[in-house]
């Protein structure tokens, strides 16, 4: 394991996809839920918050640029990594998806020796645990 678990949420309508990707990320040793759809992501994310979501830009209804912009309206997830993933590899993408609030992007096909360190790579430091927070001056 190259770092810390982790959890993350992947939202991917492509089931071949999902389960490969939540095979490699929990090889690596993280916690993974998942979602095949915005409402199914809205579902996970009242449950708990993530440290990384991975979002499929193409989804069935809602889409993914779509929904990380009503993420971001919201303050709870304003600042919540969000990855594209999606297959959409042509010039101006990156940028497009990066300009609708994605934090990262990973094209597929995904490169299933690199996958976790790449995903990993775009993680946040750990949070402390609340536990380990300094106590509040008064
Ligand atoms: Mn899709």
């Amino acid at each position: 394991m190259s770092e810390a678990s982790r959890d993350l949420l992947i939202v991917e309508d492509n089931r071949q996809n999902l389960e490969l990707v939540q095979f490699l990320l929990e090889e690596a040793g993280h916690r993974v839920r998942s979602a095949t759809d915005a409402r199914g992501a809205r579902a996970e994310l009242e449950r708990l918050v993530p440290d990384l979501v991975l979002m499929d830009m193409q989804l069935p209804g809602t889409d993914g640029l779509e929904l990380v912009a009503e993420l971001r309206g919201d303050p709870r997830f304003r600042h919540l990594p969000i990855v594209a993933l999606t297959a959409h590899a042509l010039r101006g993408d990156r940028e497009r998806f990066l300009a609708g609030g994605c934090d990262g992007y990973i094209a597929k096909p995904i490169d299933v020796a690199t996958f976790a360190l790449q995903v990993e790579a775009l993680m946040p430091p750990p949070r402390p645990a609340p536990d380990a927070a300094p106590a509040e001056a008064d």
